[in-house]
């Protein structure tokens, strides 16, 4: 690899615990960037020592970003300009979306070095489907918008993961049961590190054991896609029936009770000239 980087911004994934999970592609970056924009100076120094380096870092954080941000597009079109979060991959559920789409507008080259990212790891430990998950970051704190949230995503036909707080986890699990159905779970815990766990069962059950003892460290849940519907029972499908014949007739009602509850719109037109005798 030459050591010369060309100009433009590089989004630099990091470990997200073990440290024997940086790239040689991510070190070679940060080795030779002009600048590295970090979260936090301390916790990048940390990893700058792990591989011995040393570079110019600017604090780039939800708090000053705006106010930084014109002066690193500047640079980047003359220099290397990194980009790291304190862990895992920059931009999910960390700062950087807006360096990257404004480093576009300027005309910037962007280039990304992926590497570990807490979602996609946790994903491969809980060993349930993902061929169509949505990851749906932390979940609002206050528990009206929290509710609301998890309400939005519950018909969605996907595996959720999602980050939380050890003192929230029993909560936001018991929550999630409510809202979403007891479904299968995965609390994810420390990955790539020394307490590394993946405890699977029942929202229910792991919201009953996180309530008993609030677990430490950092944790990503990961949440089973809801199962089939059960099919509508005869005594749905006739007050359903009942319901849309005060309003249509037979035929009518027959349609709009068989497209909603999937069942057979001939044999419900057939119930619905029964219920009219
Ligand atoms: N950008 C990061 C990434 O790529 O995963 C995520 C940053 S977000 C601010 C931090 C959250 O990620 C933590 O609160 C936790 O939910 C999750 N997380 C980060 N490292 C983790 C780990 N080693 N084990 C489990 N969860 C982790």
């Amino acid at each position: 690899m030459s050591d010369v980087l060309m100009p433009g911004l590089y989004i630099v994934a990091t470990p997200i615990g073990n440290l024997g999970d940086l790239s040689p592609r991510a070190a070679h970056v940060l080795s030779n960037a002009a600048i590295v924009a970090v979260e936090d100076t301390r916790v990048t120094a940390g990893l700058f020592r792990h591989i011995g380096i040393k570079r110019p870092m600017i604090a780039y954080h939800d708090h000053n970003a705006d106010r930084v941000r014109p002066g690193l597009i500047e640079r980047m079109g003359r220099e290397a300009v990194a980009l790291v979060s304190d862990a895992g991959t920059p931009l999910i559920s960390d700062p950087g979306y807006k360096l990257v789409r404004d480093a576009r507008a300027a005309g910037h080259a962007v280039v990304t070095i992926p590497g570990p990212c807490a979602a996609i790891a946790a994903l491969t430990l809980a060993g349930l489907p993902t061929d169509r998950f949505l990851f749906i970051g932390f979940l609002p704190a206050k528990a009206g918008a929290k509710a609301e949230a998890i309400a939005e995503v519950a018909a969605i036909r996907a595996t959720l993961v999602l980050y939380e707080s050890g003192p929230r986890l029993a909560a936001t699990l018991a929550l999630l049961a409510e809202k979403l159905g007891d479904r299968e779970a995965a609390v994810t815990r420390e990955i790539t590190k020394k307490f590394e766990e993946a405890v699977t069962g029942t929202l229910s059950a792991l919201a009953a054991r996180y309530a008993e003892a609030a677990p430490k460290g950092e944790i990503v849940v990961v949440v089973a896609p809801p199962g089939e519907a059960a099919p509508a029972s005869v005594e749905d499908a006739d007050t359903a029936l009942a319901e849309a014949l005060t309003r249509l007739p037979a035929s009518k009602a027959a349609g709009e009770v068989a497209k909603r509850l999937n069942l057979d719109r001939r044999e419900l037109y057939a119930r619905a000239m029964e219920m009219k005798k």
